[in-house]
């Protein structure tokens, strides 16, 4: 008998939904990932195929840089090609400095958008900042467009930091400056939703969230703003940086508070290496949460890390060619075989975990390490099934594999599964 059961994250934060075209961001709602392009925005040729990946790649949400009027003037465009391409993917304007002019030029801009970012540090100063900031949201009002009100330590209001640090420097025991900075950037996002509430905005068209770079402030940040309002939360660390280094302080940051039931959205700010691929960032994202059991996108590969009994790279071949092709599948797949990203495929080096991992997997194949009989045991739901060998072993399991999703996943099977299913309810 199996007395273990993992145990899973904290229950979700009860956070406000907020409805951004056609996706739902918090409440029970999956949490959602979410990118940007890194193209100029004005070259609306070279957007529209980036948003393109991006949301084939699973990005369920797109912002896009509105940074000046030939941009604010292709956004229109840019969705109504997307829309022609069948890509429904909600687009996020991304505004700094002058939104507020962009959107009053371009209003139709702000109508094609289903969601504006405002960063409360970049919308001018002094009583200006108000000003600019009630026009932005008066637009959000009048194209009854959400918002989320991003923070960004970066570009941290300085008027309120000034504040705040004044005030903490009269107590009798102030705070160190570090502490004061993170209220400081749930002050500024809570004092601009409430500010935007009074300007009529409604509540359940808020998103915050206050991205810092620092792995620890993110989480402190966070664990506060989600105790002091119930606003939907978009997660991410800023500045992430690139290649391993950007994915693990992403994933150590992020973990902690899915864990702890915070997060609503999540991006991956990467960067990217030249010439990159932007979709790894919503690679990164989708694995996340898949290995965090929140969510699955795609089949997971199970695969060792090999040793000095695999003399080969024909076994980190294979696990790359299935990962490869299993999420290259998964466009068509998502439809026509519904729970296909819920399975398990290991790929392993030699008899001395390959057996035992394949058999907890759907489908696995255990390869033979240096010394070992050059065959290939394959099994599938637990029980070996075939025993491959041969030149095209990589060609006849990935076959095997295709079958198992036709078999298992096709609605037609699902439904015939359901059907002879015995009826417990009344036993
Ligand atoms: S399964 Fe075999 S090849 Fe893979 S890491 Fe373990 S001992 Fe090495």
């Amino acid at each position: 008998m199996n007395c273990y059961s993992a145990p899973g994250p904290a229950p979700r934060r009860k956070s406000r939904q907020v409805r951004v075209g056609h996706v739902v961001i918090g409440g029970d709602a999956p949490v959602l990932v979410q990118s940007m392009t890194n193209t100029d925005t004005a070259d609306a040729a070279a957007t529209v195929r980036q948003v393109g990946e991006l949301a084939r790649a699973g990005s369920e949400i797109v912002r896009v840089t509105v940074n000046n009027a030939e941009a604010a003037a292709q956004v229109p465009r840019i969705r109504d090609r997307l829309d022609h391409m069948g890509i429904n993917v909600p687009l996020v304007g991304d505004f700094h400095f002058n939104g507020h002019r962009l959107l009053s030029q371009h209003p139709a801009c702000a109508a094609a958008l289903a969601k504006l970012r405002i960063n409360p540090g970049n919308v001018g100063r002094g009583a200006k900042r108000d000003e600019q900031f009630a026009t932005m949201v008066e637009f959000a009002c009048k194209y009854d467009k959400p918002v989320r009100i991003g923070v960004n330590w970066g570009s941290l209001d300085p008027e309120l930091l000034a504040r705040m640090m004044d005030e903490n420097a009269r107590l009798r025991e102030p705070e160190d400056a570090a502490v004061v900075t993170r209220k400081a950037l749930v002050a500024s996002a809570l004092e601009s939703a409430h500010l935007a509430e009074r300007l009529g905005l409604p509540h359940d068209r808020i998103v915050l969230s206050c991205k810092v770079s620092g792995v620890q402030d993110l989480i402190a940040v966070y664990r506060d703003l989600a105790a002091r309002c119930d606003y939907a939360l978009h997660l991410g660390l800023t500045e992430a940086g690139m290649g391993s280094k950007g994915i693990v302080a992403s994933t150590a940051a992020l973990s902690v508070l899915l864990q702890e039931g915070i997060g609503d959205t999540v991006r991956i700010s990467l960067t990217p290496e030249p010439g990159g691929d932007r979709t790894k960032e919503v690679i990164v994202a989708q694995e996340i949460l898949q290995t965090m059991g929140l969510r699955s996108f795609a089949p997971m590969v199970i695969a060792c890390p090999g040793c000095g009994r695999t003399t080969s790279t024909f076994f980190q071949e294979l696990a790359d060619r299935i990962q490869s092709y299993l999420r290259a599948q998964m466009p068509v797949w998502r439809d026509r075989y519904p729970g296909a990203e819920t399975m398990h495929v290991a790929v392993m080096g030699c008899v001395v975990n390959g057996p035992g991992e394949s058999k907890h997997a759907n489908v696995g194949i255990s390869l033979p390490g240096s010394g070992e009989n050059p065959v290939a045991p394959v099994y599938v739901d637990g029980a070996k099934t075939v025993t491959l060998k041969g030149e095209d072993i990589a060609g006849e399991f990935q076959k095997i594999v295709e079958q198992y999703v036709i078999d298992k996943y096709s609605k037609r099977s699902v439904a015939a599964e359901t059907a002879s299913a015995p009826d417990t309810a009344h036993a």
